[in-house]
C-alpha cells in the first residue's frame, strides 16, 4: 500500500533494537483518515471471506481495528486483554505471548463470551515481527473453535521470522507494508 510507505518513508525513525517507531501516525498519535484508506485496503483483500468478527491485541492494534471493522459492516472488535485483573480459569482463552518491543512475556486473555464456533474471524494488528503476538492470537481463536480467515497487518517486518513462521502454518497473512531492511542510517527498504 503506497500511501502507508510513504507515511514510512518520511515519518518513520529507526531505532536501536531494530525498532521502527511510527508513533507519529500509527501507534501514538494517530492518522484517522489513514486509518480508512487502511481498513478500505483490507477490506479489499478479505471480501466475500464472510469475516464476522475482528480480533486484535492491546494496546496499538484496537484503532486500527475499530476503523477497519467499520469496513467490515460494523464487525464487533474484540481485543486480547494483556494484564488481567480477574483471570477466573474456564471462562477465558489463555496464551502467552512475548512482547517484541518490551521484552517481557505476558498471559493475553480473550473472554470466551466473545469468541465461539459461530465466529469467522480477521486479526489485526500494527506490526508482525516474530509473530507471537500474532500466534498467541491464533491460539485462542483455535481454542475457541471459530474460523480464521487470515490476518491483516500494517507493517511487517520481513527480515524476522514471524511471516514465514505463520504462514507456513497455512495461515493467510496480508500486510499492507513489508519491509525487507533497515538501519538508521540507510532508513528502509520495502518489498516490490
Ligand atoms: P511480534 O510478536 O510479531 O514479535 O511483535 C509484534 C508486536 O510487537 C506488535 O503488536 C507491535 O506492537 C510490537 N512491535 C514489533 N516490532 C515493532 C517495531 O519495529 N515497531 C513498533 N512500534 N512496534 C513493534
Amino acid at each position: 500500500m503506497e500511501l502507508l510507505k510513504q507515511r514510512i518513508r518520511n515519518e518513520g525513525r529507526v531505532m536501536a533494537g531494530n525498532v521502527l517507531k511510527v508513533d507519529s501516525f500509527l501507534n501514538h498519535q494517530m492518522d484517522i483518515r489513514l486509518f480508512g484508506e487502511i481498513g478500505r485496503e483490507f477490506r479489499r483483500r478479505f471480501d466475500g471471506c464472510g469475516v464476522n468478527k475482528i480480533l486484535t491485541i492491546e494496546a496499538s492494534g484496537i484503532g486500527i481495528a475499530c476503523i477497519t471493522a467499520q469496513y467490515f459492516d460494523d464487525a464487533p472488535v474484540v481485543f486480547a486483554k494483556k494484564n488481567p485483573t480477574k483471570n477466573i480459569a474456564g471462562e477465558v482463552y489463555t496464551s502467552r505471548v512475548e512482547s517484541y518491543t518490551h521484552g517481557r512475556v505476558y498471559d493475553v486473555i480473550v473472554s470466551k463470551r466473545f469468541l465461539g464456533p459461530q465466529d469467522r474471524i480477521l486479526i489485526i494488528d500494527d506490526f508482525l515481527a516474530n509473530g507471537c503476538a500474532l500466534m498467541g492470537l491464533i491460539e485462542i481463536v483455535r481454542a475457541s473453535g471459530a474460523s480464521l480467515v487470515g490476518a491483516g497487518i500494517a507493517i511487517e517486518k520481513g527480515f524476522q521470522e514471524g511471516g514465514h513462521l505463520i504462514r507456513q502454518m497455512g495461515v493467510r497473512v496480508e500486510s499492507l507494508a513489508i519491509v525487507d531492511a533497515m538501519s538508521e542510517e540507510g532508513g528502509v527498504v520495502f518489498r516490490d
